[in-house]
C-alpha cells in the first residue's frame, strides 16, 4: 500500500458528495463515477489482503462504511473463471475495475415465472465504472474475463451492501432466491495511520 493516500482523499471527497447531494442518485452516480474512475485508475493503493482471491468462489471485502450507511466501499476478488451470479442490488451501485478485467452481462427486471432475458454485455478494464440501480437497470451478472489471472474491482453502493437484503435469480427459471452477501474481512485496512509523514516533517524542521 504505497499510496493510501488516495483512499483517504476518495472517501473524503465522496463523504462530502454524500452530504450535498446524496438524496439526488443521478448527480451521486455521475460525480460519484469521476471519483470512483480516479480511484481504480492507479493501482497502488489496495493493500495485498484486500486483493486477495480464493479457490471457492469471489471475494468481497468491506474497505470503508459511512457511519450513517448512506455509502459503502468494497473490494471484490474474482479468481480466474469465477463469477457471480445474476443479482440485484436495491440500491445505486459503481463498480470500478482496478486490476484485469470484467464482463458485466446485463438483465431486464425479474418477471415472475418466466426466465431472465439478457439485455447487454460488456467488458470493463481497468479506469472504467460501471452503473447500476433499480432506476437505470439493477440485476447483472459479473464475472472475471480473464482465464489465468484474479481480476479486482472496486464497487460503491449506497447502502451498507453486506448487510442489503437483495435477490439471486436463476438465469433459466428465473427462480428468486433472497441474498444477504455479508463480507468475507471481519476486520478493516488502516488507511489512516499518517504517522510516518507526520515523523517526517517534524525532522524535515
Ligand atoms: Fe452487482
Amino acid at each position: 500500500m504505497k499510496n493510501p493516500q488516495r483512499f483517504r482523499e476518495f472517501v473524503a471527497r465522496f463523504s462530502a458528495l454524500a452530504e450535498a447531494g446524496g438524496s439526488d442518485e443521478r448527480r451521486v452516480l455521475d460525480e460519484g463515477g469521476r471519483l470512483l474512475a480516479g480511484l481504480v485508475s492507479h493501482d497502488d493503493w489496495l493493500p495485498e489482503e484486500f486483493a486477495r482471491e480464493s479457490a471457492q468462489s469471489y471475494r468481497q471485502y468491506l474497505l470503508y462504511c459511512d457511519p450513517r450507511e448512506r455509502f459503502s466501499v468494497v473490494s471484490f476478488v474474482w479468481g480466474p473463471g469465477q463469477t457471480t451470479p445474476v443479482h440485484d442490488h436495491t440500491v445505486w451501485g459503481l463498480v470500478g475495475v482496478l486490476r484485469g478485467a470484467e464482463i458485466c452481462r446485463e438483465y431486464a427486471p425479474h418477471e415472475s415465472g418466466k426466465p431472465m432475458r439478457r439485455v447487454g454485455e460488456h467488458r470493463v478494464l481497468p479506469g472504467d465504472v460501471d452503473k447500476v440501480s433499480p432506476t437505470i437497470g439493477d440485476v447483472h451478472l459479473v464475472a472475471n474475463a480473464l482465464p489465468d489471472r484474479p481480476s479486482v474491482s472496486i464497487h460503491v453502493y449506497g447502502a451498507n451492501i453486506g448487510a442489503v437484503s437483495r435477490h439471486v435469480f436463476d438465469e433459466a427459471t428465473g427462480a428468486v432466491t433472497p441474498f444477504i452477501s455479508g463480507y468475507h474481512n471481519v476486520v478493516m485496512p488502516n488507511f489512516w495511520d499518517r504517522s510516518a509523514e507526520v515523523r517526517m516533517s517534524l525532522q524535515k524542521r
